[in-house]
């Protein structure tokens, strides 16, 4: 597996280096909206400090990431009124990861609905009032 790298876009959102729209963050993780949403609600859950994925997290990485991940599924069931949640987390380009920092996607999903395809960029006003509503129920 190689090795983590700190130039990743996840890493660059830590740092604040690029926009994201933040919706929750404590000592340990932080949750932001992805730009291609494959629901309404759809957002990100990362650790604060480096691993690649679940491969190479370590145990307090991912209880403290799982933590948040229940967190922001229940808020985000709550905000969207949804019937589930859907949560998806990838390893290595095999196994449909894009961007190497470990993340857990969180989609809120309502019976009979679909997920709209991956790769298509989103409405940044809509995922803006997106984000407020999972503010909200928090
Ligand atoms: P994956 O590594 O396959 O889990 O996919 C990476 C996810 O990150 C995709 O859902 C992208 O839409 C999302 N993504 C990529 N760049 C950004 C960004 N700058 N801000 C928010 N989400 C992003």
């Amino acid at each position: 597996m190689s090795a983590y790298d700190s130039d990743n876009i996840f890493a660059k959102i830590l740092r604040d280096e690029i926009p994201s729209t933040r919706v929750y963050e404590d000592d340990d993780t932080l949750a932001f909206m992805d730009i291609m949403p494959r629901a309404d609600g759809h957002l990100l859950v990362i650790p604060k400090t480096p691993c690649r994925n679940l491969l190479d997290a370590t145990p307090a990485q991912l209880e403290a990431v799982m933590r948040t991940v229940q967190k922001l599924a229940q808020a985000s069931k709550a905000a969207f009124d949804a019937d589930g949640v859907t949560i998806q987390q990838f390893n290595e380009a095999a196994g449909g990861q894009e961007v190497f920092h470990l993340h857990f996607h969180v989609l809120p999903r309502h019976e009979g609905v679909p997920l709209r395809p991956a790769g298509q960029m989103g409405d940044m006003d809509a995922i803006a009032q997106h984000a407020e509503k999972i503010r909200a129920a928090l």
